[in-house]
């Protein structure tokens, strides 16, 4: 079961307090989609997971979060209006980490909104997302050479319609010598190929 409390949290940027979702548990079944988008409760969950505050517009995961780079992010939502839906908070997010250098959390929110555009058939906002977590994940993973970040690149290209950038980093990776992400690659090199930039699971990985 997935599991939250509503709670009283501080807001780490205004200092200003409100009610908030926190996730305590959650949980999925079967397989997630190639990006990592949960199903099962999990997907139900997504539009919880994010705390925004109601008072200075700052959206975060945890908003009571203190860290470095504090007086940048409120030089930034000085600047922006309030989100008017979860989709714009989650892109409201992503720009906080993006203008603070925080490249995978800025992706990740990216990310995060264009699942809840695909529920709204809003396809080219989606493919808008993508294209900027893309962006933001590309420079993460020149940094770290994390391999299954790469794989996410991978597939967020290919759902953008990339595919130039999506084949070069499949042959980038090349064989990784674990066969759950050489046959993730070797899906995502067929779906490539087909110009495929549909949504597809991690159930067809090894059907090839
Ligand atoms: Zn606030």
């Amino acid at each position: 079961m997935s599991k939250f409390i509503v709670s009283n949290v501080k807001c780490a940027i205004c200092g200003k307090e409100s009610h908030q979702n926190v996730v305590l548990s959650t949980s999925s079944f079967g397989k997630p989609d190639l990006d990592l988008r949960p199903r099962g409760m999990a997907r139900e969950l997504l539009t919880k997971e994010l705390q925004v505050c109601p008072h200075c517009s700052y959206s975060y995961s945890d908003i009571s979060e203190k860290y470095e780079g504090q007086d940048a992010i409120r030089l930034i939502i000085e600047k922006s209006d309030m989100p008017q839906d979860m989709a714009s908070a989650y892109v409201h997010a992503a720009r906080v980490q993006e203008y603070i250098k925080n490249y995978k959390s800025a992706s990740l929110f990216y990310l995060r909104a264009a699942w809840i555009l695909d529920d709204n058939n809003e396809s080219v906002l989606a493919v808008q997302m993508r294209k900027s977590a893309a962006r933001c994940l590309e420079i993460d993973v020149k940094n770290t050479l994390d391999c299954e970040d790469a794989i996410l690149l991978v597939d967020i290209l290919r759902r953008a319609g990339d595919f130039d950038r999506a084949i070069f980093y499949i042959n980038d990776i090349g064989l990784t010598e674990d066969a759950l992400y050489d046959g993730i690659l070797a899906l995502e090199k067929r779906l490539v190929e087909s110009k495929d930039s549909a949504c597809h699971s991690l159930d067809e990985v090894g059907n090839e």
